[in-house]
C-alpha cells in the first residue's frame, strides 16, 4: 500500500523589538547570563506587564502581509506549567483568542504556486534557557539564564496541508525570508530566532482521514526539519506496515544521530491550564491603524519577483536568487537604473556580487561597490570599452578600495584599443612578418587564424578588441582568397 504524508507546522519566530514584550528590558542577543532581566521577566509577585506597542504592530504587519483577519478583541491568556527556565510558573500567550485568523503562505513546488493554509498568528513571551552543556555546569546541574524570558514572540500555525519534508522546507524557507522582507525578525534558525514542531501522520494514498499525529520537537535548521520529517514519515509507515498502531506521542530530535525519539514522560503532560491574563485588558486594535501598517507594508518576496520577470524580461531562475533577501533585490534594481544591460548585471549580481558576499561573509550593506559602479562596469564591458578579462580585474579592485571603474580602468591602462584605424596598423604588421603563416591560411589552413589574432593580442599587451581583430583579420587575408 502507498502512503501519504499529512504534515502541519508551528513556527515560532522570535521579532526584532529593541525591549521585551512587557517590561522594558532589552531584547538583543548574546549578552551575558541573567544581565538583561527586571522584576517583571522574572516574575516576582506584584509586578504587572505593560504590552510592547512595537510587538502588536510587528505581529500585525506579518498577519496583514498573509492576508489574516485580525481578530477584533484579542486576549491574552496564561499557560501554566512548571519547568526551570519559567520562573513565573506561567508564560503569557494567547489561546482561545488569537490576534490574527486565518491568511495563507504561498510556496513554489515544481513550479506551481501552492497555498499552504494558516489556522492563526498569536503573540506570546518566550521563556528562558536551561543550560546543561557548558563547561561551567556540573554533572548533576542545571542553571537558568533569564535573558529570553519576556522576548516577543509570534507562533504561526499552518493547517496540515504540507504533504512532504520537501514542502515543509519551503514553507519555512518562505516564512523566514518573508519576516526578514517585513524586518520584524532576523529569522536566524541558528540562534533560535526561528524555531519550528511539526505534527507529523500518514495515511494510506487517497484517503480523507487523517492517521494518529505524533509531534516532533528540537529540529534547529531547515535542512533538520527536512530529515526528521523523512525519519518519522518512514518510522509511521514501517510500523502501519506491520499491521502495528501509531502512538500520539511527542518525539525529539537528535540531529547528531539522525533519529527521533520520545521525550520522558514527565517532560510531556500537556495540561497547562489556560485562563484568560487578569493583568492584561483585552486587545481592540483601531481600524485606522491597522490599514497604516497595511500601507507601509513592503512589496512580497513572490511578488516582486514576478514583476523582475516582467519588467526587465529576466528568467524565473535569476528572479528567484535575485530576490531571495530584499537587500539584494534592492541592491541589483539600484543597478538597474544606471545600465540598459540588465540581464548581464544580473549575471555579474548572481556570479561575482554573492561569490564576494560569501567569501568574505558580508552583508550587502558592507559590500563595497556601489550598485551604480557596478552598472557602469557592466557599461564599460558592454561597450567594448575594457575586456572581460580586464573587467574582473576591475571588479576585484572595485572590491578592494570602492572606486568607480573609469578610474581604475584608467590608471591601470586597460582601455581596449577599439579604434579600427589603430588596430588596422597592428594587423598589417602582423601579416607582413608572417608571410608564410598567410600563404598557409589562404591555401585552406584556417585554424591559423587563432594564431594572427594571438600575434596581434601580444603586439597590443591584450588590449585590442578581439571582436574588431577578428573583422579586421578576415577581411585582409579573406580579400585576396578566391
Ligand atoms: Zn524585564
Amino acid at each position: 500500500m502507498d502512503y501519504e504524508a499529512v504534515i502541519g507546522l508551528e513556527v515560532h519566530i522570535q521579532l526584532l523589538t529593541e525591549s521585551k514584550i512587557f517590561c522594558g528590558c532589552s531584547a538583543s542577543f548574546g549578552a551575558a547570563p541573567n544581565t538583561h532581566v527586571c522584576p517583571v521577566c522574572l516574575g516576582m509577585p506584584g509586578v504587572l506587564p505593560v504590552l510592547n506597542r512595537k510587538a502588536v504592530e510587528f505581529a500585525l504587519r506579518m498577519g496583514l502581509a498573509v492576508g489574516g483577519q485580525v481578530n477584533p478583541r484579542a486576549i491574552f491568556a496564561r499557560k501554566n506549567y512548571f519547568y526551570p527556565d519559567l520562573p513565573k510558573g506561567y508564560q503569557i500567550s494567547q489561546y482561545e483568542e488569537p490576534l490574527i485568523l486565518g491568511g495563507q503562505v504561498e510556496i513554489e513546488v515544481e513550479g506551481r504556486i501552492k497555498p499552504i493554509r494558516l489556522v492563526r498568528i498569536h503573540l506570546e513571551e518566550d521563556a528562558g534557557k536551561s543550560v546543561h552543556a557548558e563547561d561551567y555546569v556540573g554533572a548533576n546541574e542545571t542553571l537558568v539564564d533569564a535573558n529570553r524570558c519576556g522576548i516577543p514572540l509570534i507562533e504561526v500555525v499552518s493547517e496540515p496541508d504540507l504533504a512532504s519534508p520537501r514542502e515543509a522546507a519551503l514553507y519555512l524557507s518562505r516564512l523566514r525570508q518573508l519576516v526578514q522582507y517585513l524586518r520584524i525578525s532576523s529569522g536566524n534558525m541558528e540562534e533560535g530566532s526561528l524555531r519550528c514542531d511539526a505534527n507529523v501522520s500518514v495515511r494510506p494514498a487517497g484517503s480523507v482521514r487523517l492517521g494518529v499525529k505524533t509531534e516532533l520537537k528540537n529540529m534547529n535548521s531547515i535542512r533538520g526539519v527536512e530529515r526528521a520529517l523523512a525519519f518519522e514519515i518512514r518510522r509511521q509507515i514501517a510500523i502501519l506496515q506491520q499491521g502495528g498502531r501509531i502512538e500520539p506521542e511527542t518525539l525529539l530530535w537528535d540531529e547528531k544521530r539522525g533519529v527521533a525519539e520520545p521525550m520522558r514522560a514527565k517532560e510531556t503532560a500537556p495540561d497547562y491550564r489556560y485562563f484568560p491574563e487578569p493583568d492584561l485588558v483585552p486587545l481592540q486594535i483601531d481600524s485606522a491603524w491597522i490599514e497604516e501598517i497595511r500601507a507601509g507594508l513592503p512589496e512580497l518576496p513572490l511578488a516582486r519577483k514576478r514583476r523582475l520577470v516582467e519588467q526587465y524580461a529576466l528568467p524565473e531562475y535569476d528572479a528567484e536568487i535575485l530576490t531571495e533577501t530584499r537587500e539584494l533585490a534592492d541592491y541589483f534594481e539600484a543597478a538597474a537604473q544606471a545600465t540598459p544591460h540588465v540581464k548581464k548585471l544580473s549575471n555579474w549580481v548572481m556570479g561575482e556580487v554573492l561569490r564576494v558576499l560569501n567569501e568574505r561573509n558580508l552583508a550587502l550593506e558592507q559590500f563595497p561597490v556601489a550598485p551604480e559602479n557596478l552598472a557602469k562596469l557592466v557599461n564599460l564591458v558592454e561597450e567594448g570599452e575594457i575586456s572581460a578579462s580586464a573587467a574582473k580585474r576591475v571588479f576585484d579592485e572595485m572590491v578592494q578600495s570602492g572606486e568607480p571603474p573609469e578610474a581604475i580602468v584608467r590608471r591601470r591602462g586597460l582601455r581596449q584599443i577599439s579604434d579600427a584605424r589603430e588596430l588596422e596598423e597592428v594587423v598589417d604588421r602582423v601579416l607582413q612578418a608572417h608571410p608564410g603563416e598567410v600563404q598557409r591560411f589562404r591555401q585552406g589552413k584556417d585554424k591559423l587564424l587563432t594564431f594572427f589574432v594571438g600575434q596581434v593580442m601580444q603586439a597590443t599587451g591584450g588590449k585590442a578588441n578581439p571582436r574588431l581583430v577578428n573583422e579586421l583579420l578576415r577581411e585582409k587575408l579573406g580579400g585576396s582568397k578566391g
